[in-house]
């Protein structure tokens, strides 16, 4: 028998950890996988509703405790959908660190962090975001990606003020990827885009993606037509790269090893099929067509 693999998910904000690659986990839970997925941060500046919509223009209205307040009420409610978000697709430890997201930079603290959660989850595998999206510097998925390398180095060495701190070595790393990733979206970008090399069937669980997504209320992810739209335009587009209808798109970190070169199923249905059956088999909306509550 196979030998169960243990996944962690590194993302930078909380929504990252399923709508990048919650189809693949699923799959992976649905085998016997286990999975722990983290956020790094809050994710309320740049997305919550009520934070950066309110608070934007009307900051001054509000004294500093009901700030404070009203971050901590907003913090509980996105917390509480993407826990409801995950669990569709299985997965049931779902952890955040609770970082502000006002500045996230590549810092000694948390991949000290990111490192102590490695040592303790003992992941064969890492999930993260490509270290190099936008201006690969300010972009907190970018950041996240660099954090989660610099951790996972960090792992693979004992830390001598955990007592639990014995060095933990990952087998790989996945980068999920989103089409801010694999097109450049500003000049700072031109040259540092990723180059999917693993796509991942997803089309029997995007109905699962587009209602996870859509139990964003707290971002406005909720917005009638926006999961749909998502689903066509990220997994929808990866998909059709490879005559799929759905398909999430990594980038897998090291060269796999073996003793004779794999080709997939899939692969071969390309290679043979014919033009008219692999377009139609594409051209499913199975996506836009999925009941929302
Ligand atoms: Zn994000």
């Amino acid at each position: 028998m196979k030998e169960a693999m243990r996944i962690l998910v590194i993302a930078g904000h909380p929504a990252d950890m399923f709508d990048h690659c919650g189809g693949t986990l699923f799959h992976h839970i649905e085998q016997g996988d286990s999975v722990v997925c983290v956020s790094l941060t809050q994710g309320l500046r740049i997305h919550d509703e009520v934070v950066s919509d309110l608070f934007r223009h009307n900051l001054k209205d509000y004294t500093e405790e009901q700030i404070a307040e009203i971050l901590v009420q907003r913090q509980k409610v996105k917390y509480q959908e993407v826990i409801s978000a995950c669990a569709l697709f299985g997965i049931d430890d779902v952890r955040f660190l609770d970082y502000d997201d006002e500045i996230l930079t590549v810092n000694p603290e948390m991949i000290s962090k990111l490192a102590r959660l490695i040592r303790e989850v003992k992941p064969d595998l890492v999930i993260t975001h490509w270290p190099y999206q936008a201006d690969t510097f300010s972009n907190h998925h970018a950041v996240t990606g660099q954090l989660a390398l610099s951790a996972i180095t960090a792992a693979g060495g004992v830390d001598f003020k955990d007592p639990e701190g014995g060095a933990w070595r990952i087998a790989q790393i996945a980068y999920m990827l989103c089409p801010s990733d694999t097109s450049a979206i500003c000049m700072s970008n031109i040259g540092k885009t990723a180059y999917i090399n693993y796509y991942v069937d997803v089309t029997d669980v995007v109905d699962k993606k587009v209602k996870a997504v859509h139990m964003m209320k707290s971002q406005k992810y909720d917005i009638e037509g926006l999961s749909h739209k998502g689903a066509e335009t990220w997994s929808g587009h990866y998909g059709g790269r490879v005559r799929l209808p759905y398909a999430e798109g990594f980038a897998i970190e090291y060269p796999e090893v073996g003793r004779t070169i794999p080709i997939s199923e899939h692969r071969r249905w390309i290679a043979r099929a014919d033009e008219r059956e692999q377009l139609e088999h594409a051209a499913g909306l199975q996506g836009m067509s999925v009941k929302l509550d």
